[in-house]
């Protein structure tokens, strides 16, 4: 029998329905799906060449990839979070074509039971959960005294581009503790935090026995068609032996090649990694410079400006017909976004700076 869950999925997926749209637009700058547009910078490219010609050789040719990832990749990562003072045994990371399946596949180790999830929220973790039967409840603050069995936090946050400080997050931890769940801890937008916010939980005490971390070179290397990311399960949370099994049985790893460019990319290669981000950092710069006098969040420690406009899908028509920007409607993330668009700066500078303009009129004639 097919699992009647997907019954209660909406019928589209949110970022595939509002594409179509401004796709069917002329002359549109599209500031909609958050997929990144700067190329790979040419050393990591590089990084790929090479090991597709190791692979074209007999003798360093590789087939399956090890389940949790290379010891090249995993070193890579430890050294990227070492870098920044935070400590992780590569016996703890995992390999991962990416958060979105990785987080979905994860929920696989709870029964069946209650899930909280930001609101707004990245469309993902909804569908995820609705799939896996879990109970869903919304949260906009800590629901103090609620028990749960998974939290799922995303910091930087998709879609209000907000990053939670260290004291945030340790009442999360706190709370996680007693409530006696699990916090899955998205971290795709870590490299863009420019605030001093925690890029990692595991910066907060007492989160390795009750967190895991997904993170991704989707954004912070443009690797959103590479597909390369990692998870860590540290040995406290009690999940690391069963994530491994899972991984085993689940899953037949990730390419070799996507392996070797994401090791260039967290090493030799960052410092050009580090220049697209700045690049798309200065992108948001512009466009909240254009918002003076409104109502927004975010484009400080990730790419997501959060705007508070009004009914959500009518200013998202208005924005597309008569300014030609293409923004993603609030509401499309859960109900508390019934008042916001969701604008993104993974765009041509160019681009920002025209769209800067376009909104500043739109602000003007508000
Ligand atoms: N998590 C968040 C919050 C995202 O915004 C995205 C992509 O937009 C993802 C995860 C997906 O990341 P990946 O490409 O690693 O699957």
């Amino acid at each position: 029998m097919i699992n009647t869950q997907y019954n209660k999925l909406k019928k589209q997926y949110l970022f595939s329905e509002i594409g179509k749209i401004i796709r069917s637009r002329h002359d549109v700058i599209d500031l909609s799906v958050g997929d990144v547009t700067l190329p790979l910078p040419t050393v990591v490219a590089d990084a790929g060449r090479k090991a597709a010609d190791e692979m074209s050789h007999v003798r360093s040719f590789r087939g399956y990839p090890p389940e949790s990832g290379y010891d090249f990749f995993k070193k890579a990562i430890k050294d990227y979070y070492a870098a920044r003072g935070t400590q992780i045994c590569e016996s703890e990371i995992f390999a991962s074509d990416g958060i979105k399946s990785d987080m979905s596949v994860f929920l696989n180790l709870f029964s069946r039971g209650k899930a909280l999830l930001p609101s707004p929220s990245y469309p993902a973790y909804i569908d995820a959960n609705i799939i896996r039967g879990n109970e869903i409840e919304f949260y906009d603050k800590i629901p103090y005294g609620k028990k749960a069995d998974i939290i799922i936090i995303c910091s930087p946050d998709n879609p209000t581009g907000r990053a939670m400080s260290a004291d945030e997050l340790s009442e999360w931890v706190t709370f996680a503790k007693k409530a006696g769940a699990v916090i899955l801890f998205d971290a795709a937008y870590e490299a863009f935090v420019r605030s001093g916010a925690p890029r990692s939980i595991f910066e907060i005490d007492g989160a390795r026995e009750c967190a895991v971390e997904f993170c991704s070179l989707s954004k912070t290397a443009g690797f959103t068609g590479i597909r390369c990311g990692y998870t860590i399960v540290p040995r406290e949370c009690g999940l690391n032996d069963l994530w491994r099994r899972t991984k085993s049985c689940l899953s037949n790893g990730v390419s070799y090649i996507s392996q070797r460019m994401a090791e260039c990319a967290l090493g030799a290669g960052y410092k050009d990694i580090a220049e697209n981000i700045a690049y798309y950092s200065a992108n948001a710069d512009i466009l909240c410079e254009a918002l003076n006098g409104a109502e927004w969040q975010g484009g400080v420690d990730s790419p997501y400006i959060w705007l508070k406009c009004g009914d959500s899908y009518r200013e998202f028509y208005k924005l597309i017909d008569m300014y030609g920007l293409g923004v993603t409607p609030g509401i499309g993330f859960g109900e508390e976004g019934r008042e916001y668009v969701r604008i993104n700066s993974f765009c041509s500078r160019e681009n920002a700076v025209l769209a800067a303009e376009r909104l500043k009129r739109y602000i003007f004639c508000k």
